[in-house]
């Protein structure tokens, strides 16, 4: 029996976990439309893929021509947002269009639709500093900046559309996502982005504090399983954590990565350990991470040459670039 096509939409499809997800997608065989504005999606991540599937670039915090391409969608994958906390600081009102208003409209067009499955990519940094390790669903709520603010406002949307309006959806709170590809727009960002732009360069590592703080570090393929899983489930209305069974230190991955270490300044409002509890996800959907620290560092050590032209951060640069989070967060 010939299988039934899948036509899926991926929102954010030219960003890290996006362009990811669209070869886990096209191995599926389904049909691909990407919606994504390149704010900081980069067209070279979707270039081998390019006459593979359907690219609109548009504007997703306002209403446009582009709500009608959910006409006959089964799957939505809605991964678009703006991340990092320093420009979620200064810019909050960027944060609130793209990742609060954008998330409205888009479920708006997945129920006018009547898509089969909504999948949303919420946020772990909506547990702020949690009380409990490992982390589990039903932790509070105490996110610590707009990003985190406005990631778990797109969460409450969707599960407010699912109840109300029965739209078949699931989010998942991705946790510290690693992995090929995963370079920043240039703002100081996640880890590896800054940790692999310092070894090009010969530079040492800027670890914060004492680096025996831990993070739940999940390797984007792990993720991109996730996100399938959820969608091939008949399950509605559910919050899952996606993590990788694990917590490692910042020691370990300078370990891993090889070479010099420079300590800077505790940043304040962060947790010294991030790890979720995944038992839920494992349960009712049968998904397990796969891949260990050491393998993904391989993996993202094979690939370092995309980070040749990324930003090189040092402590001086750090600092400055870091002054408004500790103006705020220093409570
Ligand atoms: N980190 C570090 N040096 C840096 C940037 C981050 O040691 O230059 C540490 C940071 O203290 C945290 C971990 O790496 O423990 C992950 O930081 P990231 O900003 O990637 O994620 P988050 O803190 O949001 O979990």
């Amino acid at each position: 029996m010939k299988k039934e096509l899948i036509r899926v939409i991926v929102t954010g499809g030219a960003g890290f976990i996006g362009s990811h997800l669209i070869d886990g997608l096209l191995n599926l065989g389904c049909e691909i439309i990407v919606l994504d504005n390149f704010s900081t999606g980069r067209k070279e991540n979707i270039v081998h893929v390019k006459n593979k599937i359907k690219i609109v670039e548009c504007d997703l915090s306002i209403k446009g021509g582009w709500i009608e391409e959910f006409n006959n969608i089964d799957w939505v994958f809605h991964l678009s947002s703006l991340a990092d906390i320093v420009p979620s600081i200064q810019n909050p009102e960027g944060y609130f269009c793209s990742n609060v208003d954008a998330t409205f409209y888009v479920l708006e067009a997945a129920r006018l639709a009547n898509v089969k499955r909504f999948i949303y990519s919420a946020s772990s940094s909506c547990y702020g500093i949690p009380d409990t390790y490992p982390t589990p669903e039903a932790a509070d709520i105490k996110p610590q900046y707009p990003y985190a603010l406005a990631k778990r406002m797109g969460e409450e949307l969707v599960e407010h559309w699912a109840q109300l309006y029965n739209l078949p959806a699931i989010s998942l709170r991705f946790f510290n996502v690693y992995g090929t590809r995963s370079r920043t727009s240039g703002t100081y960002g996640a880890v590896f982005g800054v940790f692999l732009a310092q070894k090009l360069s010969n530079k040492p590592y800027t670890v914060v504090g004492d680096g025996n703080q831990t993070r739940d570090f999940t390797y984007v393929t792990d993720i991109v399983g996730a996100l399938i899983t959820a969608a091939e489930s008949n399950k509605v209305n559910k919050i899952y954590n996606v993590g990788s069974d694990t917590t490692v230190s910042i020691n370990k991955i300078v370990y891993l990565l090889g070479g010099d270490k420079v300590n800077i300044p505790k940043r304040p409002g962060e947790p010294d350990c991030t790890y979720a509890d995944i038992s839920k996800i494992k349960d009712d959907l049968g998904w397990m991470p796969s891949i260990s620290i050491e393998e993904g560092v391989e993996k993202i050590l094979e690939d370092i040459d995309y980070w040749k032209e990324a930003t090189v951060w040092n402590p001086d640069s750090i600092s400055e670039a870091t002054e408004d989070w500790f103006k705020y967060l220093d409570k």
